[in-house]
């Protein structure tokens, strides 16, 4: 079954389209199905489903779209249903854009709503069909006048599986089904609902920046968060005594189920609240491919890494930076029959079918379920973050059994696990023996293909902020649009990619880190001289000398003002 752009295709018509791309790229034939997202751009994809269908493509509709059609229509229908009238042709026909031919949905909607008009279908960009509503669109949802007359003292709502792909009669039910529906359609990883002093709003956080802020009507912060504690079944009265509240549901989104890990504080004004969208289809990425499309050197290593039978492989970065994707991908090479992984998260994100799966449900729970761990005969174990001395330990202890122990820790550079491990109380000894690879990693936003800008080089001040030699000045690189166009939903860059930095601890190493010999950061500047394995600032300015991203987007992920070589 492919999905792409948020709509599913079933089994047949996906094998359609895999043949219909085939046929027409024949580099396409060795695609399975769900690498199709990752690989074949949008326009190729439309383009297919369109010449299956015999309709005509048309990337770019929206500024033929003419707002007096949709005031007979319902937005919230059209934007989840993937189609929209655009215009009329002559007096008798209406053209109307579709992303999904085969759904009968646009004409079921649209026919009995110009019954004088004969319906003329043209396929688009799902992108498109939403810009297009937008763009003549008066209101988002439920409008304010809707808003305003929710009763606010109506506090059981009774919704616990909550389907954000149907309509609700009840406008907070479907305000909130608008907006989470709309978060995953454009692969928000986070959505924040916030009360300040005279706002209330919500806003998305979309390839690692907050998006625009969208306000709701003060009257509604009681409403909205009962709302949401309704859906976790958590009774409202522990919002007044409680500091955080944590909580987990689940949201069905055309049939696909998203679980979304819910975390509220008390704050000043209110609450804030944040929800974190663990969209399996946004995860499940192969190493090699899509964000983690590394290049040859970076796999080299990694590869590398992957073979090391035994000892700990860390992956440092901050929150955000895909950590913990990167070791699933991971995992999902190691998997073979004859291993036994194991994990333990919190929450678990990817489930892969041969992987015995965990999910932490308390700090206290770390300790025994490790020890139950090594008694199940484990070759490989994944655990979530090393956060404290106990599980720094544990960590150690099975790698010194001979387990091969993958893992998370919150450092800027590679180079300072080491020292996160003494902090934590470990010897140093102990973890130069046991440490076999330090990783880090960072997402940097690649720039929007539709409509990034040439530039000629980097000025003299940024020259010397980030450290960028001569040459720098004069080379033909990209930068982002200002407003960016439709395409990147006016963000100018469009997706993100992973960068990793590999410090292999050899025997050598180990022992120089060992005896104080060597200190990690001399190691790490060792590793950057050589200048053979991968490494942030250098993956970083390679993307940005390929034009794929801009200079703004590296430093934000990369301390670049200091360099190693
Ligand atoms: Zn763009």
């Amino acid at each position: 079954m492919i999905e792409f752009d948020g709509i599913s295709f079933n089994e047949l018509i996906s094998r359609r389209i895999m043949g219909e791309l085939a046929g027409h790229d024949p580099s396409y034939a060795e695609l399975a199905q769900d690498q199709v997202p990752n690989r074949v751009t949008r326009y190729s994809f439309m383009a297919a489903i369109a010449r299956i269908n015999g309709l005509p493509f048309f990337p770019k509709v929206a500024e033929f779209c003419d707002g007096s059609l949709h005031a007979a229509c319902d937005s919230t229908v059209m934007t989840r249903g993937f189609f929209a009238p655009l215009c009329l042709a002559g007096t008798d026909k209406l053209i109307i854009a579709i992303a999904n031919p085969w759904s009968p949905l646009a004409e079921e909607y649209l026919a009995p709503r110009f019954p004088d008009l004969e319906i003329v279908k043209i396929v688009t960009l799902a992108s498109e069909i939403s810009r297009a509503i937008e763009s003549v669109a008066t209101n988002n949802g439920p409008s304010r006048s809707e808003l305003e007359a929710i009763d606010v003292e109506d506090m059981d709502d009774g919704i616990h599986d909550f389907d954000v792909t149907t309509d609700y009669t009840e406008p907070m039910a479907q305000l909130i089904a608008t907006i989470m529906a709309d978060a995953v359609r454009t692969r928000a990883s986070d959505i924040h609902f916030k009360v300040e002093k005279e706002t209330f709003y919500y806003a998305f956080r979309v390839d690692g920046d907050i998006g625009d802020k969208v306000e709701i009507p003060m009257k509604l912060k009681d409403r909205l968060d009962a709302f949401l504690l309704n859906l976790m079944k958590l009774p409202t009265e522990i919002r007044n005594t409680a500091p955080g509240i944590s909580g987990r549901f689940t949201i069905s989104y055309f049939h696909r189920p998203i679980d979304i890990r819910y975390e509220r504080h008390r704050t000043y004004r209110g609450y804030h609240v944040t929800m974190r969208l663990l969209d399996k289809s946004n995860i499940n990425v192969t190493l090699g491919k899509g964000t983690l499309a590394f290049d040859d050197d970076t796999m080299f290593a990694l590869n590398k890494v992957m073979k090391i039978p035994a000892g700990i492989i860390v992956m440092s970065g901050p929150t955000g930076s895909g950590k913990s994707t990167t070791l699933n991908a991971i995992l999902r090479e190691l998997n073979r029959p004859e291993v036994n992984i194991l994990t333990l998260e919190n929450p678990v994100e990817d489930e892969v079918p041969g992987i015995t799966h965990c999910d932490l449900k308390s700090a206290k729970e770390f300790k025994p379920m490790i020890a139950s761990f090594m008694r199940s005969d484990p070759d490989i174990i994944l655990m979530g973050e090393v956060r404290d001395l106990e599980s720094a330990e544990l960590a150690i202890e099975a790698a010194v059994t001979g387990h091969k122990v993958l893992t998370t820790i919150h450092t800027p550079r590679a180079s300072q696990i080491i020292e996160r491990f003494e902090q934590l109380g470990i010897e140093r000894w102990k973890i130069a023996q046991t440490l076999k690879a330090a990783c880090a990693q960072r997402l940097v936003k690649l720039l929007c293909p539709y409509c990034k800008e040439p530039c000629g080089g980097i000025t003299e001040l940024d020259r010397k902020t980030f450290s960028l030699d001569e040459s720098w000045a004069n080379i033909p690189l990209f930068v982002a649009k200002a407003g960016g166009c439709g395409e990147c939903r006016n963000s100018g860059y469009s997706g993100r990619t992973a960068i990793l930095e590999i410090i292999p601890i050899t025997p050598k190493v180990s022992d120089m880190l060992s005896k104080g010999e060597m200190t990690p950061y001399e190691l790490e500047v060792k590793v950057a001289e050589e200048g053979v394995l991968p490494n942030l600032r250098r993956s970083g300015l390679r993307l940005l000398r390929e034009g794929k991203t801009d200079l703004a987007a590296v430093s934000k992920v990369i301390d670049m003002t200091y360099t190693d070589d």
